[in-house]
């Protein structure tokens, strides 16, 4: 780790650090690799309403199977080695292209989000670039969703206002992700226009054995009611975790415990066999 030196403020190296930089620079290699092979690729996991049951959109997360861990670390790399941008790119063009595809099979338009980083929601021409990307795979904006997590929003708020506008007035809803692990200024959190708010799942993993996340989890439904956002749980695993949080007024649900993150191409297949009118918790 590089440590500040007081007043100074100089870095100075350690053995470990060096070793992160060799990691890290092999990793954005193997990443740009990686992009001209086409190795990447997204799986998709639904988010269910929790009174009906009935899918309300799915989440894009991407996959890099060669590479052997999942996106939190080489997605850290990315964004270290200013590689993020390329790969955001990829994704949102790979989401696109499964929406299109999916209507083409006839299913109902079910939103896709997209998890966008920090430095790529900063970007001058963000909104722009993808409103010309939804126009170029013919699909409406309402189809794609964005997930942003508040380090993304809080650094420069006055901006992350208006580009939240922006994106919402074009028609996208805008998730504010792992709430709860970040800054969580609540009092930004209501000059924000967002559409819901996700419960991280390090708080949902506790929900049974640890009175602290309960008190925390109840605590941003209430918020989120309060300012009228929608609530999602990640990270459900059970049918007690899920009763659970229906009962203290979440909306939606995401986790193992409804379905796994799967390929877009088993989908389709999934959704009908899942979203037909189940049982209704009205
Ligand atoms: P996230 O956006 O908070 O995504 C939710 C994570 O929770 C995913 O991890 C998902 O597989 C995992 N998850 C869902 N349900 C359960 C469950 O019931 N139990 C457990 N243990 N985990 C569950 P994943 O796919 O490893 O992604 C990790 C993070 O990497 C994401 O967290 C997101 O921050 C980032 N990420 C993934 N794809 C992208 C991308 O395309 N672009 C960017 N910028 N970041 C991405
Ligand atoms: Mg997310
Ligand atoms: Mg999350
Ligand atoms: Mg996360």
């Amino acid at each position: 780790m590089a440590k500040e030196t007081g007043r100074n403020n100089f870095k100075f190296y350690t053995p470990a650090l060096a070793e992160r930089v060799v990691t890290q620079s092999i990793i954005a290699e193997r990443i740009k690799q990686a992009l001209g092979r086409d190795e990447f690729h997204l799986h998709y996991q639904p988010l269910v309403d929790m009174q009906t049951n009935r899918v309300v959109s799915v989440e894009a997360l991407l996959r890099w199977p060669r590479h052997g861990t999942g996106p939190d670390r080489f997605i850290q790399v990315a964004e270290a080695t200013g590689l993020i941008g390329r790969i955001g790119e990829w994704v949102l063009s790979a989401a696109c292209r499964q929406q299109s595809d999916w209507q083409a099979q006839g299913l109902p338009v079910i939103p896709i989000a997209v998890n966008v980083s920090a430095s790529e929601f900063r970007k001058k021409n963000f909104v722009d670039y993808l409103e010309s990307m939804i126009e170029r795979h013919r699909i409406n904006p309402s189809s794609i969703q964005i997930e942003l997590t508040e380090t993304a929003v809080m650094q420069d708020i006055d901006h992350a206002i208006s580009i939240l506008d922006s994106l919402r007035n074009k028609g996208l809803k805008v998730a504010l992700d792992d709430f709860g692990t970040g800054y969580s200024s609540l009092n930004y959190l209501s000059r924000l226009p967002l559409d819901k708010i996700k419960v991280d799942k390090s708080f949902v993993h506790r929900l049974e054995d640890d009175t602290a996340s309960r008190a925390i989890t109840e605590a941003i439904i209430a918020l989120g009611r309060t300012l009228n956002l929608e609530i999602v749980a990640e990270g459900i695993e059970s049918a007690p975790v899920m009763d659970y949080l229906r009962r203290h007024g979440c909306h939606q649900a995401q986790g193992f415990f409804v379905c796994r993150p799967i390929l877009g191409s088993d989908f389709a297949s999934w959704y009908r066999d899942h979203d037909n009118p189940g049982p209704s918790y009205h």
